[in-house]
């Protein structure tokens, strides 16, 4: 078997944040490439302090608005000290990586689902270069006999560019999936997109009978009782987020106790006895306490078997809550992303618990 692209040989596999910080100062940033970056990073973290004493929805939003800035992300990447941090939510750099963190999630009684990061491609050429390295990884999953999923996102396989190229990417994964009986996650972006994404994956699931598909559902967004209502109809395979994009208050609640509101709401309408009769099997997740102990007390209220859905989490985070889920008999899976393109998805993970930024700008102040 063959392997698309560059692959990195990033080694390092440990989540608890002791090790991160061993990796950090054993880190082999040069003395001067780090001074010439000190001003920038104690600006940003200037500046998010102030943010932070106005608020953690600003910091927030400066997070999200540098996950998309093309500047920012050249200043961060360079610096080993941030993979040292990344990593702690990316499971490596290549697909040998990501195989070895499924295995150590599957001995510990976890599912998966692996994902190669990337999006917002910006040439064709690309997005068949993110479609390869998926279709790479559904046969590494497949020869390596671990139990893991995919994700994926549509802006990934080019659907900035060019919707059929999109289809035309997703269908060729969804094929070899299929043989190897794989189901196939397409994430949820920005809100923009979730109208075009539901048509594909409507498409796919409907028009050409792909039954190994299924759908995420971002609870901060207005629409998505509508959304939910109709994915139970379909008797859909749906994962149930709150929502990591900006999002402007004209689609999405501005206050974060709406958001928990509709996501239990929406966790109950996909819990219901009607959805799973139609064969909606919901996947929770989250990592909140509070939206777990709503998930477990509706499902022993209503009786419902743990085997009737799942919850997931994101790999590195909250590893207690993981362990403890499993124990209590939980179906548990785990995101499990890797690849060289983790620059936005670890930014959005800062953006989500402010802690994990001062522990990152620490770390730039240790190197
Ligand atoms: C498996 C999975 C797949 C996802 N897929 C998508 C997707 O397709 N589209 C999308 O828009 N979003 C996706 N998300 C992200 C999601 O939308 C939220 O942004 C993210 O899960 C944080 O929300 P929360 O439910 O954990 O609750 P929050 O209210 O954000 O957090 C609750 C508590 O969880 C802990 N916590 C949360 N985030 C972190 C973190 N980064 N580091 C450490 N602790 C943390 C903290 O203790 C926090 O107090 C996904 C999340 C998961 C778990």
């Amino acid at each position: 078997m063959t392997m698309p692209g560059a692959e990195g040989i990033r080694l390092s596999n440990r989540l608890d944040e002791e090790s991160v910080m061993e990796k950090t100062s054993e880190s082999t940033a040069s003395r001067p490439q780090f001074l010439s970056t000190v001003a920038t990073v104690a600006a940003a973290a200037g500046a998010g302090y102030l943010v932070y004493r106005n608020g953690e929805s600003w910091l927030r939003s400066l997070l999200l608005y540098l996950s998309r800035a093309g500047w920012a992300r050249q200043v961060v990447t360079k610096f080993p000290p941030a993979w040292a941090v990344a990593s702690r939510f990316v499971a490596g750099e290549s697909v040998d990586e990501a195989i070895q963190a499924v295995r150590q999630l599957n001995a510990r009684g976890m599912l998966a689902t692996a994902d190669y990061l990337g999006e917002s491609v910006t040439s064709a050429a690309e997005a068949n270069a993110a479609r390869d390295q998926i279709l790479y990884l559904v046969e590494r999953i497949h020869a390596g006999g671990v139990d893991a999923n995919v994700s994926l996102k549509l802006s990934q396989l080019g659907l900035k560019l060019d919707e059929n190229l999109a289809i035309d990417n997703l269908r060729a994964i969804l094929q070899q999936a299929k043989r190897h009986n794989l189901r196939v996650r397409v994430d949820m972006e920005e809100s923009a997109l979730v109208d075009t994404t539901l048509d594909i994956y409507r498409r796919l699931r409907f028009g050409e009978g792909f039954d190994n598909v299924g759908v995420v559902i971002q609870s901060c967004l207005y629409r998505s009782d509508e959304d939910v209502r109709r994915l139970v109809e379909e008797g859909a395979w749906v994962r149930l987020v709150k929502g990591a994009y900006k999002e402007p208050h004209t689609v999405a609640y501005p206050a974060k106790a709406d958001t928990d509101a509709a996501f239990v709401r929406q966790t109950e309408m996909m819990l219901s006895d009607e959805a799973r009769t139609r064969g909606v099997y919901l996947a929770v997740a989250t990592h909140d306490d509070a939206m777990i102990d709503a998930t477990q007390r509706f499902a022993r209220l209503h009786e419902i078997p743990p085997d009737a859905y799942e919850f997931q989490l994101l790999y590195g985070i909250r590893r207690d809550r993981q362990e403890q889920l499993v124990a209590q008999g939980h179906r548990v899976r785990i995101y499990v992303p890797y690849g060289t393109a983790w620059y936005p998805y670890f930014m959005r993970r800062l953006a989500e618990r402010p802690a994990n930024l001062w522990f990152f700008v620490s770390n730039f102040f240790r190197a």
